[in-house]
């Protein structure tokens, strides 16, 4: 069976040192936590995923969802009292508004938490994360009515929430979408129409669930400008808060898949249902888009939290399973054989894993800490820029850590040979449920676009100029000293090839928007290479200090430079064959018909 410890101490170290999160006490929320009130939290965290929420998720996993002959939905055995506990425990709250009842702490330090339960069970983990999104668009464009009425019970996690875009007919292309809302005296719509692919879209964890429903109005414009967000809640609510009928959501099936089984995706049938219009008619997509950026960066974080506890069994079961002798000289004589992790191929396997891990948090955490800042920092300057670079992370954190961490969840099955295959050692459901991240929220290769197309040109190349000069200063700062030489030194390759290669994005997208396709998942994955890098960078630095300061856990820091000069000197060259397959253009890519695939 797998087993998860939460790395805590990884955390504290990217909080407290890296990212000096002390620093922000003139943020709502960061004059709180102490670094004795952060470590409580994370130990708090760390207690209930190990002990709760870790053990139900191979049992989950085998049982799954099941959608009973009266319509209704449960989830596997174990969950709802543990639903009921991460609700007592006031984790729901953790980093929403004090105004609906939250505790209103960084956002950071909810990253954290979301990273150990998604490491823990990431099926579990969905329900609150879909709850996010949902709260996320409704305190931002939901009237004062709606956010008194819907916010309170959400943020105290007695109701949860869902996002409903895709349809049968459109998933990626929202402009197809044919669900109807027609307005009623009342002032509210009857919406009717099906939504497939619902994540937690019926369950028993809660009381009520409020779906947030993409809709036409009946004279709504064609395409993406005449979509409109909807509260459709599963159950009426009074204006008093109560709890009355059932609103028509019909769960019609839940869909069999591939991994996630805990989590229930459901076809929805909103059979004139009653819904509430959220934000302005015909902007939907922009209220849309508030859940989804928060939700893509939540759904990166699965690709970070789903290789983090597959590589953690795999580094136990390298240093367990004998198996041939050391290439190099035996190293367990007194044995019939030499534990697995003498290999340097398998070595290999776990230095990627390990070195993609550890940046990729620190990278998730400083997007955490800048999502703080885009909301609370004190000028509009502050905030802007603090926006900008979110904006420009959301797809990189998206595409680039859930497609490394689902390659990473397959090297660590690797290191198990054939037990990897065998569904008992738990390996497996890692692979299986890491998948889905590449997938929904938008698939990767629309966040590679979203990259280029949107994020790059936006504001004429703000975000990436204010990264290129974060990214300068950070190495500026390492440079001088000759422990950080390969760092500073990858890094500048790196951050040349990136220019180069938005140069070349820049001067042949016009003329031909299929280079610009045809180089986007090379170009996002080039700068994911960057940005671990830029992470490796700063890290190194606190890491040569503190050793210089003479800390009292040399072995810490030491480990951070060996793992970051793996990064550096074994995975950044690949930034070079990701240039060239950029700047190949998409001749090759566009020349073949259709029917010669
Ligand atoms: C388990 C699961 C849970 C889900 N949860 C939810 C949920 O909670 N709410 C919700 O609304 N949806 C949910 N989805 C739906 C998910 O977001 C969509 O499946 C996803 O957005 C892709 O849409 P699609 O399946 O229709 O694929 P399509 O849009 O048909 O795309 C197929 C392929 O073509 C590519 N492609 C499409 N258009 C372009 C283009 N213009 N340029 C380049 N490539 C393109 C895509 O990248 C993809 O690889 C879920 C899906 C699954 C499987």
């Amino acid at each position: 069976m797998p087993t998860y410890r939460a790395p805590v101490k990884d955390m504290s170290f990217v909080l407290n040192e890296v990212l000096n999160i002390g620093q922000y006490q003139n943020l709502p929320g960061y004059s709180e936590v102490t670094p004795d009130l952060v470590s409580a939290i994370l130990e708090e965290g760390a207690k209930f995923c190990e002990n709760e929420l870790q053990p139900l998720n191979y049992s989950g996993d085998r049982e799954g969802c099941t959608r009973h002959n009266d319509g209704s939905v449960t989830t596997p055995k174990g969950f709802k009292e543990a639903y009921n506990k991460y609700v007592e425990g006031g984790w729901s709250g953790l980093t929403q508004h004090p105004d609906f009842g939250g505790q209103g702490l960084p956002h950071v330090l909810g990253f954290c938490f979301e990273e150990m339960m998604i490491s823990s069970n990431h099926a579990f983990a969905m329900y609150p994360g879909l709850s996010a999104g949902a709260m996320a668009a409704i305190s931002l464009d939901g009237t004062d009515e709606q956010k008194q009425k819907y916010l309170p019970k959400m943020v105290e996690g007695y109701w949860t929430g869902t996002m409903n875009l895709t349809e049968p007919h459109c998933g990626t292309d929202l402009g197809l979408l044919r669900t109807k809302a027609e307005p009623q005296d009342d002032g509210s719509y009857k919406i009717s129409g099906t939504k497939i692919f619902i994540s937690a879209g019926d369950h028993d964890l809660s009381e009520n669930i409020i779906h947030l429903v993409l809709a036409r109005l009946p004279d709504a414009p064609k395409g993406v400008k005449g979509i409109s967000l909807f509260i459709v809640p599963k159950y009426k609510v009074g204006d008093d808060g109560s709890v009355g009928e059932f609103n028509n959501v019909n769960t019609a099936s839940i869909e069999e898949k591939m991994g996630i089984h805990a989590n229930s995706t459901c076809v929805l049938n909103y059979d004139g249902a009653r819904g509430y219009l959220i934000g302005e008619p015909n902007k939907g997509l922009r209220s849309m888009f508030i859940m989804m950026n928060a939700a893509r960066i939540g759904v990166g974080m699965q690709g970070l939290a789903n290789s983090e506890v597959a590589y953690q069994n795999a580094a136990d079961y390298a240093r367990d399973r004998l198996q041939g002798r050391s290439i190099s000289g035996t190293k367990n004589p007194e044995g019939p054989a030499d534990p697995i992790i003498v290999h340097p191929d398998v070595r290999r396997m776990l230095m990627n894993a390990k070195a993609f891990n550890e940046s990729s948090r620190a990278a998730s955490l400083w997007c955490g800490v800048l999502v703080d800042l885009a909301h609370n920092a004190e000028t509009e300057e502050e905030r802007q820029s603090a926006e900008d670079m979110v904006s420009l992370l959301t797809p990189i954190i998206k595409g680039v850590f859930t497609d490394r961490g689902f390659e990473y969840c397959v090297s660590s099955q690797q290191i198990f040979g054939g037990h990897g295959y065998i569904a008992e050692h738990g390996m497996e459901q890692f692979v299986r449920d890491a998948r889905i991240a590449q997938i929904y929220e938008g698939a990767n290769g629309i966040q590679a676009l979203d990259l280029v197309g949107r994020k790059l040109p936006a504001n004429g190349g703000r975000a990436i100029q204010a990264f290129f000069k974060y990214a300068a200063d950070i190495r500026e700062n390492a440079k001088g000293d000759d422990r950080l030489r390969p760092f500073t030194d990858a890094l500048g390759a790196g951050l040349k090839d990136l220019q180069s290669a938005t140069m070349w994005l820049m001067q042949n997208a016009m003329q031909n928007p299929d280079n610009a396709g045809a180089g986007s998942t090379a170009y996002m994955h080039l700068f994911g290479h960057v940005l671990l890098g830029l992470m490796w960078t700063q890290m190194a630095k606190v890491a040569v200090d503190a050793l210089d300061a003479g800390t009292s856990d040399p072995t810490f820091y030491e480990n951070k430079l060996t793992t970051g000069r793996y990064y550096m000197k074994r995975r950044m060259p690949e930034i070079k064959a990701m240039l060239a397959e950029i700047e190949a253009g998409a001749d090759e890519v566009m020349a073949l018909d259709a029917a010669n695939f």
